[in-house]
């Protein structure tokens, strides 16, 4: 089977102001594909991108996919029914092939043109539902996409150093994107896992800087759509 049968529609009207990012967790894109579009899974994404860059569409951009589950992102649940879903595939532990991350890119600017998708917009599965889910993981280069204008990538000024606050920290993530209310050290964990995958160690200046600057410029409030259309 080519397309997968596991989608239904977006609810409540809502359209896709997101891209969810994902690495498959399996051995192969052509294993992947199966559990994608079996219906005893019910799993899916709108697409696939094959290790050696082929995407195939699962799921229609205006249906509803079931890849990202329990989380929310700017305050928001049912991140299912607001996003786009894109799996890429990957064991996990291994490097992004180089011409399957030439096919992400060159696939991610129609869904963002399409939908009118900001960079800010395009996330990891790992930043909506943390401590449940990691991908697409520390090898994955979000500073190339950021740099083609496809997510986005902190650019904190030279010696704007903050110190560590835990309340601050936590209020510019918050102001990101990032949901509420998670421990510290898991919302920590989160942050760095995108912006500084090899780091460890307490809350740091550089993290309060890196978040401080995505939250400055891409505040989500601004770039997303309402939470609900009035009728
Ligand atoms: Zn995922």
């Amino acid at each position: 089977m080519n397309r997968s049968p596991n989608f239904g529609a977006r609810r409540d009207g809502l359209r896709p102001e997101l891209v969810v990012l994902h690495y498959t967790a399996m051995e192969s894109s052509a294993a992947a594909q199966r559990a994608l579009c079996d219906p005893a899974r019910e799993v899916s994404a709108h697409y696939l991108v094959s290790e050696s860059g082929e995407v195939l569409p699962l799921v229609d951009e205006d249906m509803r996919a079931w890849h990202a589950g329990a989380g929310e992102w700017a305050g928001r649940g049912d991140v299912n029914s607001r996003s786009i879903g894109i799996e890429l595939a990957n064991t996990g532990d291994a490097p992004f092939a180089a011409r399957q991350m030439a096919a992400l890119m060159a696939l991610l600017p129609g869904i963002l043109d399409r939908w009118s998708i900001p960079p800010q917009g395009v996330i990891a599965h790992s930043d909506m539902a943390p401590g449940r889910k990691i991908d697409p993981g520390p090898r994955f280069d979000w500073h190339r996409l950021a740099r083609a204008g496809l997510s986005v990538w902190p650019a904190p000024r030279d010696g704007a150093g903050l110190p560590a606050d835990e309340r601050r920290f936590r209020r510019d993530a918050e102001a990101f994107g990032y949901p509420r209310d998670l421990p510290l050290d898991l919302l920590l964990a989160t942050v760095r896992l995108r912006f500084r995958p090899r780091h460890a160690g307490p809350l740091d200046s550089q993290d309060m800087s890196v978040m401080a600057d995505l939250a400055a410029r891409f505040a989500a409030h601004e770039g997303l759509t309402p939470r609900r259309e009035r009728p």
